[in-house]
């Protein structure tokens, strides 16, 4: 039995891994590693306390998939409901879909009897508004809801190397099964309405008991483009082995043209419970726990160096 999260996790991977060993699922481990996440105000990445979309209102993206089944939950810019996880999680197990969105997401969230919270909290909302104010002409911040060319504001506003984060977690339980599961409050400041990778099964998470699982963080646009949990999923299933996998998803990344490219990590495990990290910035750990261990531990991620970074993308846009 192993746990292995994103840093972040760290809130919830003991509770994750005491799911395990009271004889709990992978599903119910990575839902309830998640979840503490999810409740942690301080983490300016997820749920509750999250950081805002770019007319300030928190929209969070979540998805999770039972690799024993290849079954997958997922609910995107869900407002006013803290466990995006837990959603994502009746979506898989209630309904005869994989993904909800918008308001839709959130009328089911309210069916089955979350609670409707406001998840913009202080710290962020003074971060939103003093980087706006900053970033933004006042006459434009002042009326942002009414501006009829929103979208040339997000491309001002909203910068990846600024404010980012997600939280990961992949779980395999007494059994053997595996659960992938991401949940975020996006990239900050982005486009009301955006999905991110985390809530887009093959993008932000995968998992096939057959093989292994992944769960990215980062620039979502470049995992959804690349498929890039689905990839390392599929390197496996091709016979190679985790760490080699993981390097080769990440460089399938630089064949990603254009503008918007910023950087990228995930988590791994394989069938047989090996784990990695990767990432293509200079720092990064993340977080394991094997079934002999008291207390999970941090390992170093691989970097595996992007070309393309978000700084390219003025100089795209003034040649064009
Ligand atoms: N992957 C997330 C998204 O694109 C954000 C992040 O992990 O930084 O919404």
């Amino acid at each position: 039995m192993i746990v292995v999260a994103s840093t972040n996790g760290i809130v919830g991977i003991d509770a994750a891994m005491r799911v395990l060993k009271a004889g709990g699922t992978a599903v119910d481990a990575v839902e309830t590693g998640i979840r503490l996440v999810e409740a942690n105000g301080d983490d300016h990445s997820v749920g509750y306390g999250g950081y805002p979309n770019l007319l300030g209102d928190v929209e969070l993206d979540a998805s999770i998939m039972d690799g024993a089944t290849l079954a997958a939950g997922a609910v995107g810019a869900l407002r006013n409901c803290v466990y995006a996880i837990s959603v994502a999680r009746k979506v898989m197990e209630r309904l005869p879909h994989v993904f909800l969105v918008g308001e839709g997401a959130a009328r089911f969230a309210r069916e089955m009897g979350f609670d409707r919270v406001d998840l913009l909290t202080e710290e962020p909302q003074s971060v939103w508004e003093n980087r706006l104010r900053r970033d933004l002409p006042a006459h434009v911040f002042e009326h942002l809801n009414q501006q009829p060319d929103l979208w040339r504001w997000v491309d001002v506003a909203t910068d990846p190397e600024k404010a980012w984060g997600t939280v990961n977690f992949l779980a395999q339980d007494a059994e053997g099964q595996i659960c992938a599961g991401a949940s975020t409050s996006g990239w900050a400041w982005k486009y009301p309405g955006r999905l991110g990778d985390s809530p887009v099964i093959g993008a932000g998470v995968y998992a096939d008991d057959r093989f292994g699982a992944a769960a990215c963080t980062g620039t979502g646009e470049m995992a959804i483009r690349a498929c890039t949990a689905h990839s390392i999923v599929f390197y496996l299933k091709m016979g190679i082995p985790l760490q080699d996998a993981g390097e080769r998803a990440m460089r399938d990344l630089n064949d990603l043209g254009g503008a918007y490219l910023s950087d990228m990590n995930f988590i791994a495990i394989d069938r047989d419970g090996r784990h990695a990290g990767f990432m293509s910035g200079e720092v990064g750990a993340y977080l394991f726990m094997a079934e002999e261990m008291s207390a999970p531990e941090e390992a170093p991620r691989t970097r595996v160096e992007l070309n393309k970074r978000w700084a390219n993308r003025v100089q795209v846009q003034d040649a064009t």
